[in-house]
């Protein structure tokens, strides 16, 4: 990759790609790779590029998800499905398999879809870019952000950070996130809107004696919800809220794992309306009715009349929350299945399906945490990723009002993203 110092002359066709991460150095490459008489640019604030591929999937990089029909990968996305389906039409998880298998990175599948390299290592797919880019004749500019960009009819000026204006035909906003972006401004000005922005995926703080102690235990197969009544004071509510299942991690601050992090993306601007202060259910048996496990209560009665309810009675619950579980109830420590009156045997049966949890704040999960919001979709032609507003004006990634759950999926949105974009560029003018 050639670095140079930004010059006012305005070459054959200046392609600018701002922001290099994910979604901003596919778009460049593609680019670069489909029109080699262009001159693309990525300009990049900060003095890394990347830097969120690095720390991805705790160094790993979780690349894509094993999910290869675009109906379905589109249900994994909170805000953006109905775009996103069309987009995964032109570019979806097989394409991203093939076009780092092309450049010798080869992905594997891990039992619950997830891909990764087969390094393991985040660097991997970072040195794939770069080499990728180097080779396509990609420029790249670091330490140089895009403080505000003026649209002319055929062309745009971009005011840099370095003081530098630079003229460009076509240009690509890959800036991740916009909060606290300089770029708001920026793009409202040109007649874009921004849907409000919110974190997604977090793990909920919850103080409560029940999980006091209890860290680092899960439950693979658990779902939770929100108490509806939470709801109503959600303003930015629209439909009714869905059980997410799968595991849930009780942690040192409350909870996290998949199910809890899911209804944090699903919830994302309802949660935040409510300041991160509602209520949920959980319902530690997973899908299981209260019949289901009545049923299952008689047989221990008649089976194991003589045992003590809080003798671990369920595969899926470990044992110290079982026997939480069991005082929440108000069960004492000497009663046997055989003397479980049918008043405490409700009481059990409700912690144990649905169990309530007062929910005080929220804590960014190290893992992985994305921003909902960002520049409305129905402004965007999924087509070409460009501005229904603005003719040249592209996007790709996280700057949309796009966030999937976690997977791989936030990261193909941005891939797919760049795609449509990079090609279309190429294409342009
Ligand atoms: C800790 C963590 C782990 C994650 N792990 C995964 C994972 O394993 N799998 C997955 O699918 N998703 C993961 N995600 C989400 C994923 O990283 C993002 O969805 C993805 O990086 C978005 O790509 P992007 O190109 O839109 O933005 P980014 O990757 O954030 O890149 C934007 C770039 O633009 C630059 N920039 C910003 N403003 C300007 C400006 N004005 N001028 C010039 N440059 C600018 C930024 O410095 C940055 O380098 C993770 C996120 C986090 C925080």
């Amino acid at each position: 990759m050639t670095t140079s110092k930004p010059t006012a002359a305005l070459p054959e066709k200046h392609i600018a790609i701002i922001g290099g991460g994910a979604g901003g150095f596919f778009a460049a490459i593609t680019a670069a790779e489909a029109n080699p008489a262009a001159s693309v640019t990525i300009y990049e604030r900060s003095q890394y590029t990347l830097s969120k591929v690095k720390i991805s999937g705790g160094g790993r990089c979780n690349v894509t998800h094993s999910c290869f029909d675009p109906a379905k990968l589109a249900t994994h996305y909170p805000r953006g499905s109905r775009e996103l389906h069309g987009a995964f039409h032109r570019w979806q998880p097989q394409d991203t398999i093939h076009w780092f298998a092309e450049r010798g990175v080869t992905l594997k599948t891990e039992s619950d879809g997830r891909m990764f390299p087969d390094s393991d290592d985040s660097q991997t797919i970072i040195d794939c870019f770069h080499t990728a880019a180097d080779n396509a004749g990609v420029k790249l500019l670091k330490g140089v952000g895009l403080k505000n960009l003026t649209h002319h009819s055929s062309h745009f000026t971009l005011h840099l950070s370095s003081g530098a204006e630079i003229q460009a035909d076509a240009v690509c906003i890959a800036t991740g996130s916009l909060k606290a972006s300089p770029l708001t401004r920026a793009l409202e000005g040109l007649g874009h809107t921004i849907e409000p922005l919110a974190p997604s995926l977090f793990a909920f703080n919850v103080a409560d004696s029940r999980t006091h102690g209890l860290s680092g235990l899960s439950v693979q197969a658990a779902s939770v919800s929100l108490v509806a009544s939470a709801l109503a004071n959600a303003s930015s509510r629209q439909s009714k809220p869905a059980p997410q299942t799968g595991p849930i991690l009780i942690t040192h601050r409350g909870f996290s794992g998949p199910a809890i992090l899911r209804l944090s993306a699903w919830e994302a601007r309802s949660l935040q309306d409510l300041n991160y202060h509602f209520d949920i259910m959980i319902n530690w048996l997973g899908d299981q009715t209260e019949n289901q496990v009545r049923e299952q209560f008689a047989k221990l009665r008649t089976h194991k009349g003589r045992t003590l309810v809080r003798t671990k009675a369920f595969e899926a619950i470990p044992r110290r929350l079982w026997e939480r579980i069991v005082d929440a109830a108000g069960i004492s420590e000497d009663t046997p299945w055989s003397q479980l009156s049918k008043t405490v045997e409700t009481k059990l049966i409700h912690e144990l399906i649905a169990g309530r949890f007062s929910v005080q704040g929220k804590t960014t999960n190290k893992d992985e945490f994305v921003t909902c919001g960002g520049v409305r979709l129905k402004e965007i032609d999924f087509k070409t990723m460009q501005s229904r507003k603005v003719s040249g004006l592209y996007f790709a990634g996280e700057c949309l009002d796009i966030d999937g759950i976690t997977g791989g999926f936030n990261f193909q949105a941005a891939w797919t993203g760049g795609r449509i974009a990079g090609i279309a560029m190429a294409a342009d003018r």
